[in-house]
This record gives C-alpha cells, sequence and structure tokens, in this order.
C-alpha cells in the first residue's frame, strides 16, 4: 500500500520497523520492570497510529470508489449526483447505497478487497445495516445474504439523531439537556459576574457585552453565542452562494436548491427574509446605532418605526394587508405572517404559490415605500402598493411553467 501511494523506500522501511518491533515495559509504583516483545502492530496512542489509520482508510476509499462504477451498484437516490458512496469520519465508516442485493454485494466485495490487503476484519457486532422504504421480503434476503444486524432509525452520529425524517425539536432534546447540564456548570462562574439564574437576580457588575468583548478591549473574550450563530449562518450562506468546494455544500446545493443560482433569488424573496430574521435597518436601530436622532415613522409619523410597527401596525401597512386579504379571500394573522404561511395548508399548489408570493411582495414593497417616502419624499397610496404586489406576482408565476388550465387563472388574477 505504501509503495503504490509512491512513500520512499526508506521511509516504508522505518514504518515497517516501528510496527513490527515495538518494546513494551511494565511500570510497577513508578519504576519500570523488564522489557518484552509486542508480536506486531504499533502500541495505542502512537504518534503514527492515526496517520497510518488514515492510509488505510484512503485505501478503502479508493477500492469503494472503484467498485462502485461498477453498473451493478446503485447509488442511495439522494446522493446519485454527486456519486457519494461513504463517509469516513475517525474509525467510524457510513456507507450508502440503493437498497437492493446488487448494490450490497458490491459492497461486501470492496470489504473483502480492502480486507485481504489490509489484514484489517470488519467488526459485525458493531455494524448495522438501516433500511428506509424497502418492502420486508427485500430486508430479509440482504439480511440473510450480508450477514449485518438491522439498526433501528434513529441513531446516533457524533451525538446527533440520525433519521430519514426532518428532525423535530424533541430529537435534540438530549443535546439542549447535554449542553444545558454543561452551562450549569458554568453558572456558579458567572453568577460572579452576571446572574446566570432568575434567583439571583441581582444588577450585574458588567454589561454582558463587556464580558463578550475581546481581552484586547477589556473583555473576557467570552464568545457571544447569538452574533456567534449569525456569523456561522452568514457563512454558510456565503459558501452556499459561491458554491464552495465543501462535501456539505455540495450536498445541499445537489439535493435542496437543485443547483439554482443563489444570486438568482429575486431581490424580494432577499427582502422578505431579512424582515422574518427582524434584520433590516429599521428606525429603531438606526436609533440604537446612533445613526439618527428622529424615530418616527416616516409613512404615518404618528409612532416609532419598529419592525413590528412598520409592517403589521402602521395604517399604511394595515390598510395595504387588507386590500390584499379582500383580494385573495383569505384571512391573514396581525403579525408574523410568512410564520403563518409556512404553516398555512391548501391543497391548491396555485393558491399556496400565490399566498406565498404575495405575502413575500408585499413585505418588500411595503420596505420600498418606505425608503422611496424617506429618500425621496414620494408617498404610495395602498391601492397603487397592491397594483405592484399583482404585477410582481404575475411576473413570478409567469416565471415558471404551469398546466395550461392554470395559464387563464394567472391571467385574470392579475387583472
Ligand atoms: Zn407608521
Amino acid at each position: 500500500m505504501l509503495t503504490a501511494l509512491k512513500f520512499p523506500p526508506q521511509m516504508i522501511k522505518l514504518i515497517l520497523v516501528c510496527v513490527s518491533s515495538p518494546w513494551f515495559t511494565l511500570s510497577l509504583n513508578g519504576s519500570c520492570f523488564g522489557y518484552f516483545q509486542g508480536q506486531k502492530g504499533i502500541r495505542q496512542g502512537d504518534h503514527m497510529s492515526p496517520l497510518l489509520f488514515t492510509i488505510c482508510m484512503e485505501y478503502l476509499s479508493r477500492v469503494l470508489t472503484v467498485v462502485t462504477e461498477k453498473m451493478e451498484f446503485n447509488y442511495h437516490p439522494l446522493c446519485r449526483a454527486m456519486k457519494l458512496s461513504h463517509l469516513c469520519f475517525a474509525d467510524d465508516l457510513l456507507m450508502f447505497c440503493r437498497g437492493d442485493i446488487w448494490s450490497i454485494r458490491v459492497i461486501l466485495k470492496a470489504f473483502d478487497t480492502f480486507s485481504n490487503a489490509s489484514g484489517f476484519e470488519m467488526n459485525y457486532d458493531k455494524s448495522n445495516i438501516h433500511f428506509n422504504g424497502i418492502c420486508s421480503t427485500e430486508v430479509d434476503n440482504i439480511l440473510r445474504m450480508s450477514g449485518f444486524k438491522e439498526g433501528q432509525l434513529p441513531f446516533k452520529y457524533l451525538g446527533i439523531p440520525i433519521s430519514y425524517k426532518r428532525r423535530a425539536i424533541g430529537d435534540c432534546s438530549r443535546l439542549v439537556e447535554k449542553v444545558v447540564a454543561k452551562l450549569r456548570g458554568w453558572g456558579a462562574k458567572k453568577n460572579y459576574l452576571w446572574s446566570a439564574s432568575e434567583q439571583f437576580g441581582k444588577t450585574p457588575a458588567v454589561s454582558w457585552e463587556s464580558v463578550c468583548s475581546d481581552k484586547r478591549y477589556g473583555g473576557l473574550g467570552i464568545v457571544n453565542s447569538r452574533q456567534w450563530n449569525l456569523a456561522m449562518i452568514g457563512k454558510f450562506t456565503w459558501w452556499l452562494a459561491s458554491k464552495s468546494d465543501h462535501l456539505w455544500i455540495k450536498w445541499v446545493d445537489h439535493v435542496y436548491m437543485k443547483s439554482t443560482n443563489w444570486f438568482n433569488v429575486p431581490i424580494h424573496s432577499f427582502i422578505a427574509w431579512m424582515c422574518v430574521k427582524q434584520r433590516l435597518l429599521t428606525k429603531d436601530r438606526l436609533l440604537n446605532f446612533g445613526m439618527i436622532i428622529d424615530g418616527r415613522c416616516e409613512l404615518c409619523s404618528s409612532a416609532d418605526e419598529t419592525h413590528a410597527h412598520l409592517f403589521y401596525q402602521c395604517p399604511f401597512s394595515v390598510r395595504c394587508w387588507c386590500l390584499l386579504q379582500k383580494w385573495l379571500d383569505i384571512q391573514l394573522p396581525g403579525q408574523d405572517i410568512i410564520g403563518w404561511c409556512v404553516n398555512w395548508r391548501c391543497r391548491s399548489l396555485l393558491k399556496t404559490q400565490v399566498l406565498f408570493a404575495a405575502v413575500v411582495a408585499l413585505l418588500y414593497i411595503i420596505w420600498q415605500s418606505r425608503n422611496l417616502c424617506r429618500l425621496e419624499h414620494w408617498v404610495r397610496t395602498p391601492t397603487e402598493v397592491i397594483k405592484e404586489v399583482k404585477l410582481l406576482i404575475q411576473q413570478r408565476l409567469q416565471s415558471r411553467r404551469w398546466p395550461s388550465k392554470f395559464q387563464l387563472l394567472i391571467h385574470g388574477l392579475c387583472l
């Protein structure tokens, strides 16, 4: 294996000497007694062992890549586009394939080849096979042929439950419990400066922002988890947008985004997303940053411009939502309309799409109207706003291919 990977002969010789000639000594009450020779292999904890292990797994990985190219092998449906057949992490190996006897046979053959070359044996006690969406006869056949035990889903991998379903909050409760337990340990230390639990309730000596700021700026350098999370989301979004060369990014891109270009996401969807995340720079935030002095709403001048006011409570917005409800003939809630839409179920695909597109478009146009008013003192009426919403929806719907029975409906919808 080392020769094939073009390691220099001298190096291979050195490695083999290390592997075949370890001596052991016993340590009793602090002093060492005697020496005896090991049979083969390297000691656990030897710095060389993870490196040699990596080389072995690289060999297995290459064997798997070659055999999965074969005609008889069928990729797992969600892994086909990326030709993903396996993932290795530390000494764990995850294999994916379509649940048929031919594909499993190809994998077993690869393991055989690997065993013959490396001397490693598969541990059947520690291996499981998981099925989803396969009839019980096929499952029985595969279990009999492969000799694997059937594992149950969800199972845990690196502390995260792996399931075929979308992960629910409950699935992560163990993880949350662990984090909370860890934080409890910290609570005592944290209480020194900052009240970690409600029962302490004292006025903090130092603001949480100062505690979180870098040591260079007089803080304690504790990570602000909310900002950290936001930064991570931003980083992942950037990776997705720039199609960065990460396995996870490629998978999300192929499976969920169907390789669409992130930059083609319409600006109104982006603004609506910012609105849901409450990240738009409304005046209350600008005031906080000390960037303005007048925080009143541009559209009505009768209240402070907060996120809730601008999008849901301002008389201008209320009127717009009213007109939209009348047009769509639907009752909308007075806040978090996007959240409500996500849970809204309707049998008609067209109706669902129109509702979503309309809400997204209106949020965008309210924000646009506010900016026009602020920067160009140009006031739009709610009727004009709704007209524009209809136009945006028409454009959006027409950009997709709909069955002909919908064509007329879409045309009529926006008149
Ligand atoms: Zn207002």
